[in-house]
C-alpha cells in the first residue's frame, strides 16, 4: 500500500509539474514527453535521492554551487535562528542589519588584494550587471561617458540578466531572443585578440573586461598561461576596469580560496554568488577595490548609487553565508579540495588511457572536464551522461559550439573512494555508450 501510495503521489506531482511549471534552461518538449527528469527530495554530502528512491552522486555540485555538501543541518538551524530574529530588512538609503556588516568584512578579509567593500545581490547574473551598471556609472562620472563598451571572451557564461545574457559569449543563449543589449563585445581568448579589438574600437570607448579565472558553463575551459597577467597589463595601459568572475571559481572550488589567487591577480571588480551560501540560501555580490571605491565616493558628491535589489543584504542569506564559510574554514575544505582535485585529475588520466574517446582532460582543483571525441557526427557527452544516471551519478554534458564535454564539480567534502566510485561510473558509462558506437 505504501508503495502504491507513493507511485500514486509521483504521478501526480509529474502531471502538476508538467501543467504549471516551465523549468529554467530546459527543453519544453522534452519537458512535455517525459515530465520531470528528477523529483528531489533530500542529499546528504556528495548524494541526492530522488522521490523514486535513486540515491546519486551529484557530480556537479547541483550547479557548481553546493559546496559544502547537502544536508547540512548547522545551515537551517542558523536560517532558522535569523528568520525568528529578523527574517528581512531593507538594505536601501544606508540602512544596515549585523548579518549584512559581518559578511561584507568576512568578504573584504577572503578576498585577494584591496577587494574591501561588497554590494549585495541575489545571484551571479545580478551581480555582472551590477558591475556592468557600476563601470558605465563610474565612467560618465569621470565626464567619459562614451566609455561604455563590455569586452568578455567566447564560451564564456556570465548569466541570464539582460546584461550577462549579452556579456555571455555563448551563442544560444542570445538565440533566445531577439537581441542582446547594445556596446556588449565578445572576444577570443588571447591578449592579441583583445589587443586587436582595442586597437579597432578606440580604448575611450571600452569601459570594462569581464572574465571567469575558469570558464564554467562554456565548458571547464582554463585560461592560456600568462594570459591574466597579460589581460590585466593590457587593461591598465587602457584604462579599461578588469573585472572578474569569480561566481563558480569563488570560495574554494578551485583549490584556493578565489581563482585570482592561482594567477597573482587582483580584479578592480570581483563578483561572487554561488559558494558563498554552497546554494543554501540565494546571494551574490560585486565586490570594489578600495582604490575603485575611493574614487567613487569622491566623484559621487550628493549624488545617489540608484541600483538596488530588494533582496541586496538579505539577512537570512547573510547569516547562511556566514556559516557556510566558518564550516569551510573549521573543516579545512579549501585544502582538501585541492587534494581530492589531484585525485581526480589522476582518473580522468585513467579514462584517457582507457577509452579512445576520451581525448583530453583538465581541471584546476575540483573544477574539471573531459573532452570526448568519438569521431561521431553528434556528440557522445549526452549520452554518457545517461548512461552515468543508469549507475548511480548525475552528470553534466557541455555540447555548446561543438563541443563534446563532460563537466565535474563535486562537492568539496567528497573522499578518495568517492572520487574513485565517480571515475569507476564515467568509465563503465563510456564502455557502454562505445559499445554501441
Ligand atoms: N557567472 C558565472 C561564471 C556562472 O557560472 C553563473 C551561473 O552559472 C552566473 C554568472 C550566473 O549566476 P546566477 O545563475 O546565480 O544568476
Amino acid at each position: 500500500a505504501m508503495m502504491k501510495d507513493l507511485q500514486k503521489k509521483y504521478e501526480e506531482l509529474v502531471d502538476l509539474d508538467k501543467a504549471h511549471f516551465l523549468h529554467p534552461t530546459s527543453s519544453i518538449k522534452q519537458h512535455q514527453e517525459n515530465g520531470p527528469a528528477f523529483i528531489f527530495t533530500e542529499g546528504e554530502g556528495i548524494y541526492l535521492k530522488d522521490i523514486q528512491g535513486n540515491k546519486l552522486i551529484d557530480s556537479l555540485s547541483s550547479l557548481w554551487n553546493v559546496n559544502i555538501g547537502h544536508g547540512r543541518k548547522e545551515l537551517g538551524e542558523v536560517a532558522a535562528e535569523q528568520m525568528g530574529k529578523l527574517g528581512f530588512a531593507s538594505t536601501f538609503a544606508t540602512w544596515s542589519h549585523e548579518p549584512v556588516i559581518r559578511l561584507a568584512q568576512k568578504v573584504a578579509e577572503m578576498t585577494p588584494g584591496d577587494l574591501n567593500t561588497t554590494f549585495f545581490t541575489s545571484g551571479g547574473s545580478e551581480a555582472n550587471d551590477t558591475a556592468f551598471k557600476t563601470v558605465r556609472h563610474y565612467w560618465k562620472l569621470k565626464g567619459q561617458p562614451e566609455k561604455k563598451k563590455i569586452v568578455s571572451r567566447k564560451k564564456s557564461y556570465h548569466g541570464v540578466a539582460m546584461g550577462s545574457t549579452s556579456a555571455t559569449g555563448l551563442k544560444p543563449f542570445h538565440d533566445f531572443t531577439t537581441s542582446i543589449a547594445p556596446d556588449f563585445h565578445h572576444v577570443d581568448s588571447s591578449a592579441d585578440a583583445l589587443r586587436a579589438f582595442i586597437d579597432e574600437e578606440g580604448a575611450e570607448t571600452i569601459a570594462a573586461f569581464i572574465t571567469e579565472p575558469v570558464q564554467g558553463s562554456g565548458g571547464v575551459n582554463l585560461p592560456p598561461d600568462g594570459y591574466f597577467q597579460e589581460v590585466q597589463q593590457i587593461c591598465k595601459e587602457n584604462n579599461i576596469i578588469f573585472i572578474m568572475d569569480e561566481v563558480i571559481t569563488g570560495f574554494g572550488r578551485t583549490g584556493k580560496t578565489f581563482g585570482s589567487d592561482h594567477f597573482n591577480i587582483v580584479p578592480d571588480i570581483m563578483c561572487i554568488a554561488k559558494g558563498i551560501t554552497s546554494g543554501y540560501a540565494p546571494l551574490g555580490g560585486m565586490v570594489l577595490t578600495e582604490r575603485l571605491y575611493k574614487e567613487l565616493i569622491d566623484l559621487s558628491g550628493d549624488g545617489m548609487f540608484m541600483h538596488g535589489y530588494t533582496y541586496s543584504g538579505h539577512p537570512v542569506s547573510c547569516a547562511v553565508a556566514l556559516k557556510n564559510i566558518e564550516i569551510i574554514e573549521r573543516e579545512g575544505l579549501v585544502e582538501h579540495v585541492r587534494e581530492m582535485g589531484e585525485e581526480l585529475l589522476r582518473g580522468f588520466e585513467m579514462l584517457k588511457q582507457e577509452h579512445d574517446s576520451v581525448k583530453d582532460y583538465r581541471g584546476l582543483g575540483l573544477l574539471g572536464a573531459v573532452g570526448l571525441d568519438a569521431g561521431t557526427e553528434e556528440p557522445i557527452a549526452p549520452k554518457v551522461v545517461s548512461e552515468c544516471f543508469k549507475r548511480g551519478m548525475i552528470g553534466r554534458a557541455v555540447v555548446y559550439d561543438g563541443q563534446d564535454t563532460l563537466a565535474f564539480a563535486p562537492p568539496f567534502v567528497i573522499t578518495k573512494e568517492q572520487v574513485q566510485e565517480m571515475i569507476d561510473i564515467v568509465h563503465e558509462s563510456l564502455v557502454a555508450v562505445e559499445k554501441d558506437l
